[in-house]
Formats: C-alpha cells, sequence, structure tokens
C-alpha cells in the first residue's frame, strides 16, 4: 500500500430524495429536540441518522443519567427533556427522586446518600461529599430510543435513519441542502435550514463554518448483570474499610473513572460502568475509535474478573452488553458568533440574548450561529465554547435545551422569511416559554449579570 496516495472519485449525479423547510443531521438528543420543537410550531422537518435508532450517546452510548438541570432549588431545564424524561418514567423506565428528597444537604443524612447516591442523580460539582441530591433521571437506553421514535412520529417528523451525513451543500454562502451516503447510494435533501445536531460538527464544518479542535476523555461503557445491588450496597456501608480497599483495587484496574464505577439503573440487577475513561484518543479518527474498542473492553474484563472474584454482590455478574457507540464527549467546536468561556460558565454569566440554559449556567443565541454561513444552526455539544467550557456545559438536558431553542429560531425565521441570523432572541424566549421550556431569560439569583450583547 503505497501511504499518502490519493484516489479520485468521479463526479456522481445525486437524487434528491427529499425536500423540507428544516433538515435536522443528527437524531440524539439535541436533534430529536430540535426536530420535535420545530415540526410541533408548524415547519415541515427532515431527521437524519446514521445508526437504526435515536438518542445518540445518550442511548447507543449508554449514558444513562440526564442530570445538570437543576439550580440549587429549581429544576432549570424543562420542555422537551422533562417530557422525555416523563414518557420514560410513565413507563418503569426512569428513575428520578421526589420533591421531598430533592435540593437537600445531604451530610448527615445517611439514609438518603445510601437511598440515592448510586443512581447518580447529585450535584457533582459542589466542592464536599457527600453531594446533594438534586433533580437528575437514570434512565434505560431502550426507553430512550423508544420514546424518542413515538415523540417523532407523533409531531410529524419525517424520520430518515440508516443515513450517514456525507456534505453539506452551500450555495452563495448559504446552506441549501445535504448529503448523505446510504445502501442506496448518495442521497441529496433540500432544505431552507439546516440543523448540525452531530455532535461533531461534521456539517457546519462541511460548510466552512470556523471551529475549533476539542478533545477529552474518551469511554468504552457497558452494562453488568446479575449484579446483586443489594449485598454490595450492605457491604459499602456496613463494612466500609473493606469496601474501600476493593475499590482502590478496582480503580488500580480500571484506570480512569468517576468516584462510582457502577450506578444502578431501571432494571433489577442490571448497573451501569461509565469507565472506563481514556486519554490520547481522537474521536474523529477510525484508528483511535478502534484502538479505543479494544483497550477499554481489556480493562473491563480484567474488572469483572476481579469483581466476580472480590466484590460481595458480583460473584455471578456478565457483561449484558458494551455501547455501540464510542463514549465521545468532544472533537469539534464550533467558533460561533459568540465563543462561551469556563469563566462564563463558573461565573454564571447571563446573557441578554439567554435562548436556554443548564444546570446554573446560560446559553447566548450567538453560540449556536456559525460565522460566515447563513441558514445553519447548531445544537448540542460541538456549540460554541472553547475546550474547557465545554466539559462543564455538555450533558444531555442542556444539549436537549439548545435543541429546541433551534427548532424554534428556524420557525420564526421561516415565518418572518429572514435569515435565521437575524431571528430576534426575545422572540425565541418567548415562543420557549410558550411551550414549556426554560429559556433562561429570567437571570436566576445566582447568575452573574453583566453580559449584555
Ligand atoms: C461516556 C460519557 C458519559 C457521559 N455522562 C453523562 C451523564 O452522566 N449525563 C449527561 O447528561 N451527559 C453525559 N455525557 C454527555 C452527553 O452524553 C453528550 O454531551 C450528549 O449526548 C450530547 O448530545 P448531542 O445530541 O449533542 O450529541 P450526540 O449524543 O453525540 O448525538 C449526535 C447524533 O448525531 C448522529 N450523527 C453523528 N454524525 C452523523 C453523521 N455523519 N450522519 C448522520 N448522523 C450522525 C449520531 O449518531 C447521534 O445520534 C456523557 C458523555 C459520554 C461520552
Amino acid at each position: 500500500m503505497k501511504l499518502h496516495e490519493i484516489v479520485k472519485r468521479k463526479a456522481v449525479s445525486i437524487p434528491v430524495v427529499d425536500e423540507s423547510d428544516v433538515i435536522v443531521v443528527g437524531g440524539g438528543p439535541a436533534g430529536i429536540a430540535a426536530a420535535v420543537s420545530a415540526s410541533r410550531n408548524g415547519a415541515s422537518v427532515t431527521l437524519l441518522e446514521r445508526y437504526p435508532y435515536l438518542g445518540g450517546l445518550a442511548s447507543g452510548g449508554m449514558v444513562l443519567v440526564l442530570d445538570d438541570m437543576h439550580n440549587e432549588t429549581e429544576i432549570s431545564v424543562r420542555g422537551i427533556a422533562m417530557e422525555i424524561i416523563e414518557r420514560m418514567h410513565s413507563r418503569g423506565l426512569c428513575v428520578y427522586p421526589p420533591k421531598s428528597d430533592r435540593a437537600l444537604d445531604v451530610r448527615g443524612l445517611p439514609e438518603t446518600v445510601r437511598k440515592w447516591s448510586r443512581w447518580g442523580v447529585c450535584d457533582f460539582h459542589v466542592h464536599y461529599r457527600p453531594h446533594p441530591v438534586v433533580f437528575a433521571a437514570a434512565f434505560d437506553p431502550d426507553g430512550f430510543k423508544q420514546a424518542a421514535l413515538d415523540m417523532v412520529k407523533e409531531s410529524g417528523v419525517k424520520l430518515r435513519l440508516h443515513s450517514w451525513f456525507q456534505s453539506t451543500i452551500v450555495e452563495d454562502n448559504r446552506t441549501t441542502g445535504v448529503i448523505v451516503e446510504t445502501k442506496q447510494g448518495p442521497q441529496a435533501l433540500r432544505g431552507q435550514i439546516i440543523i448540525d445536531a452531530t455532535g461533531d460538527l461534521d456539517v457546519a464544518a462541511s460548510a466552512g463554518a470556523p471551529f475549533a479542535d476539542g478533545s477529552y476523555i474518551v469511554t468504552t461503557v457497558s452494562r453488568m448483570g446479575n449484579v446483586d445491588t443489594e449485598t454490595v450496597e450492605r457491604f459499602q456501608y456496613e463494612e466500609p474499610e473493606k469496601f474501600l480497599a476493593l475499590e482502590k483495587e478496582a480503580k488500580k484496574i480500571i484506570r480512569g473513572c468517576w468516584d462510582y464505577w457502577w450506578l444502578k439503573t431501571p432494571l433489577p440487577g442490571i448497573v451501569w460502568c461509565n469507565c472506563p475513561h481514556m486519554t490520547g484518543f481522537d474521536g474523529l479518527k477510525v484508528e483511535d475509535l478502534t484502538a479505543s474498542e479494544f483497550e477499554g473492553r481489556k480493562r473491563m474484563q480484567k474488572l469483572l474478573e476481579f469483581a466476580r472474584q472480590s466484590v460481595p454482590g458480583f460473584e455471578n455478574a456478565y457483561f449484558v452488553d458494551f455501547a455501540p457507540q464510542t463514549g465521545v464527549r468532544q472533537t469539534r467546536l464550533l467558533e460561533g458568533e459568540y465563543v462561551v468561556t469556563k469563566q462564563d460558565i463558573m461565573n454564571r454569566l447571563h446573557f441578554s440574548d439567554t435562548i436556554c440554559r443548564g444546570r446554573d449556567y446560560y446559553t447566548p443565541y450567538r453560540a449556536l450561529l456559525p460565522k460566515k454561513i447563513d441558514q445553519i444552526i447548531v445544537a448540542g455539544r460541538h456549540y460554541s465554547a472553547t475546550s474547557s467550557a465545554q466539559k462543564l456545559s455538555r450533558e444531555i438536558p442542556p444539549c436537549m435545551a439548545m435543541g429546541e431553542a433551534a427548532g424554534v429560531a428556524a420557525v420564526l425565521a421561516l415565518q418572518s422569511g429572514i435569515r435565521i441570523r437575524d431571528v430576534e432572541p426575545g422572540k425565541i424566549q418567548q415562543m420557549m416559554r410558550a411551550q414549556g421550556a426554560d429559556p433562561g431569560d429570567q437571570p436566576a439569583a445566582n447568575a452573574l449579570l453583566s453580559g449584555a450583547a
């Protein structure tokens, strides 16, 4: 093989298979919310997804806690994110703490700590232990897929699965459609507004929008079954020294995890392992993604052997599955009309063009708008933020809130016949509120109020 050899593709004629007001590329949390929001407000919407299911990292990546949606005593992300939680909850596929257990400083409340800490529904950003219990939701990945399919279908979105985005059609500095790869060959789709919800900024980057290269830890997430969680918890609280010694051994094998290497899921006996976290892998590179799969599985196989032999409750455990999607948190980041910084997040800076919010931070409309290219908007983990800011503001509910706002913005642009970048943020705020979302237009008491656009 000659390395660096270039092979030229012959020019092909590509059939246009669909036309919509809005095309959303990427059926993850942000894309689902964007498509549902735009469609419910009257736009014709096509949603494109490469895999045979919806949910992105939430389902295919088996990221099984929806968090970063609670600011001190109030829930700060509502709207479509809350709707999907309630839909899963009504089927017994989602668990969250009742109001009476939330927003509590649980130091001195051992029963509450014991009840909730293995569900991961805590505020991990405070610097003391145990972390306070907040509103967050532990869910089942297939529950998320089904609820997303139901919402997309009910709202009239045209869903096209098995469609890999390939390139953006740009004419006179505005996007007019996209090309996807399919089993039938390339297909073109026309749209007046494109929403990039790929998480890796595939669409905006292909259109020529400026971006920065971000990177962060990569994780091969898995689930173990047949775990006697009651026995493990009894051991943890009744024999803390022995438990901590085993935890230390387990963490040596994992080489990269948060406080807990396993958490409960709504399915009895099945636990979520959000580990091992691995550094040095580029989430866009085929070679790195392949190598991370080998490395992650190797560490986890060793961990399972250790747990079966040594940890009470894990004697008969086995792997149920490894996530079909590699746990990539950060790749390309938009350099948009405003770039959110770590200080903005840490200071809880409020912007006059805030159109959604996360835990206790605010997202300005400008951070969804690419420079240079018109009629495209982004939503999700590739939004315009520095790498360190994105690490603090990329959780699923805030990404869904961004998607919901992007869908609203697209409809407002279409209704007024203006460019999406010219939509008034105040109108997005109004429409978000009207549909039950929190646009963050009313800063909380702990916000910093100097971020006028
Ligand atoms: C291991 C791990 C643990 C995490 N833990 C948590 C947690 O506990 N709680 C939490 O809330 N968040 C957590 N996060 C963060 C969260 O999962 C993501 O930031 C969030 O899912 C981002 O949503 P998104 O819609 O922007 O992107 P994604 O979830 O990445 O969705 C993007 C979608 O676009 C599709 N797509 C991508 N490229 C193409 C293409 N070329 N053509 C067609 N479709 C395409 C993908 O298949 C996917 O469906 C974690 C992330 C990881 C990786």
